[in-house]
């Protein structure tokens, strides 16, 4: 079997280690954009979270075997330096999407494009090393405090950063640029704030625990009072949420009376404009405050058995409480604003031709939750096991959106690359694109590429810049200094 993965992220890796422990005998070629691998545990997962970024070994396990081929410097989609998605279509028995959610959700409000209001996908790869984003050049010398919008823990990342002692950073991988940025910021007070109560925002308690723990830095409790936000009696909660509950009343371990810097989380509140009074920086944010659907404790009294399958409903249930906004305003003064309220997928240039479908609302690619893309004309009345696009899959953010962490991200990577190897063994239809018999896999697929001008960057060229930056770390005490451009990569690969 020649298969094709296009992203080099957790999903793509895992999804090859996995095939190639279970049928050594296929040839595997993974197809990424840019000329370096690893997705977002290079360009997402916090600096300061090197033990989190040990997940890419995988991928360098996969390196060495001989049917495989790293692929990078090659966008899939149109236009100059692109590679057509019709093009390896026609070489592999099968296709697997890996590709992430390379764009951030807007919040569709007005003065979104207001300078000084950033996205954290930007902010993000900014310190990350990011190509895209090298020039972002945040404001972060004109305001002492920072806004940011939701409560996820992208969004905790984001005020962690800003926070965090610069020793803590300086002998990371975060950008050079960054530290230097950073260390001369100005913002001492981070904000966090987002739409729903403390129970139900999507924060999760180990990141909220290591900005409590943050040295020199004091925790400010909501104006309202945790009684109020939370609304049920403590011993009431099921023991998940009461973890949470017990870590934000306790707070910050340095008191805030002690403290450098502040932060506070913000509930509650929906964004609704970005204000400005010359048209051009922002000057302000406006919220609506909002409430509960439903008043928690009674939530909690109707939903209290526990089910066999999962944790208990009330848990669930008190989780997924909505609110409706109460028309009444609030205004919060900040020339620096971070969106952070989630990524999403967008279909590759040349679905359509293929027949791949894209659910735009959902931003995933349509699957049968194993793996295997639907077709896009199947009827209700087709069972599923009939409905698949022969010789598709789907792994990671684009199968089931981008939520969910890297141990997520395997499990779900494991599913697929297991229907894959199913499928093939149980003899299935595959990809009948270019005909049937032998595909031609890279090697084809390069002859193409060299027509096209593109120069592809093979795991060896990969070797030789990740040896490279090490080596530029070390002068600065740090992991490694990131490349930042794929302008000097490449010039660096053929100098
Ligand atoms: C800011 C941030 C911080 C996070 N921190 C943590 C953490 O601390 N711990 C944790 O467990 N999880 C964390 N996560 C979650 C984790 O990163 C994801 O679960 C995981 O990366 C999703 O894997 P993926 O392979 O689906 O997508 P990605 O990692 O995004 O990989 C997709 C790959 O596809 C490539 N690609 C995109 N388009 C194309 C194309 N057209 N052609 C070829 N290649 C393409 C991309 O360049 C990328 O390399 C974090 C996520 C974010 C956003």
């Amino acid at each position: 079997m020649r298969l094709a993965i296009i992203g080099s992220g957790p999903a793509g890796y895992y999804t090859a280690y996995r095939i190639m422990k279970k049928m050594p005998g296929s040839y595997i070629d993974m197809y990424e954009s840019l000329p370096v691998p690893y997705g977002l545990v290079r360009f997402g997962v916090a600096p300061d979270h090197p033990e989190v970024k040990k997940s890419s070994e995988n991928l360098d396990d996969v390196a060495k075997w001989p049917n495989f081929n790293f692929i990078g410097n090659m966008p899939i989609g149109d236009g100059p330096g692109r590679l057509p998605l019709r093009t390896i279509a026609e070489q592999y028995d099968a296709l697997l999407f890996a590709y992430g959610a390379s764009k951030d959700k807007t919040l569709g409000i007005p003065g979104e494009d207001l300078h000084g209001v950033v996205s954290a996908r930007s902010f993000v790869g900014w310190y990350n090393g990011l190509p895209e984003y090298d020039d972002l050049n945040p404001d972060l010398q004109s305001s002492d405090t920072a806004v940011v919008i939701g409560q996820g823990n992208v969004a905790l990342d984001v005020a962690r950063t800003l926070l965090a002692p610069i020793k803590h950073l300086q002998s990371t991988d975060m950008s050079e640029q960054a530290i230097e940025a950073l260390s001369r910021s100005r913002v001492t007070n981070v904000k966090v704030i987002g739409r729903r109560g403390p129970l139900q925002a999507p924060y999760t308690i180990k990141e909220l625990r290591e900005l409590m723990h943050l040295p020199e830095t004091g925790f400010v409790p909501p104006p309202e009072g945790w009684d109020e936000l939370i609304g049920v009696e403590r011993k009431k909660l099921p023991r998940q949420l009461k973890r949470i509950a017990e870590l934000l009343e306790k707070g910050s371990k340095t008191p805030p009376e002690q403290a450098m810097k502040m932060w506070q989380l913000g509930f509650m509140r929906s964004p609704v404009e970005f204000l400005s009074s010359d048209g051009k920086g922002l000057d302000a944010i406006g919220f609506e405050r909002t409430a509960y659907t439903a008043e928690p404790s009674s939530v909690l009294e109707q939903e209290d058995t526990p089910t066999l399958s999962g944790p208990p409903a009330a848990l669930n249930a008190l989780r997924a409480l909505g609110v409706r906004s109460t028309g009444e305003k609030a205004l919060v003064h900040t020339s620096l604003a971070f969106r952070s309220v989630g990524y999403k997928s967008e279909p590759l240039p040349g679905f359509d031709e293929l027949g791949i479908p894209f659910d735009q609302k959902r931003g995933t690619i349509p699957n049968d939750k194993f793996g295997r893309v639907l077709r896009p004309d199947r009827s209700p009345e087709v069972p599923l096991s009939a409905a698949h696009s022969p010789g598709m899959y789907c792994a990671g953010w684009v199968k089931r959106g981008p939520t969910g962490v890297i141990a997520s991200t395997m499990d779900d990577a494991f599913a697929s690359a297991d229907t894959v190897v199913m499928d093939w063994e149980g003899n299935a239809r595959f990809n009948e694109l270019g005909g049937e018999g032998e595909k031609g896999g890279w090697d084809a697929v390069k002859r193409a590429v060299d027509a096209r001008g593109i120069r592809s960057v093979s795991w060896a060229d990969w070797e030789k810049i990740d040896a490279e930056e090490r080596r530029q770390g070390i002068g600065k005490g740090k992991v490694r200094e990131k490349m930042r451009s794929i302008t000097e990569m490449l010039r660096f690969l053929d100098a």
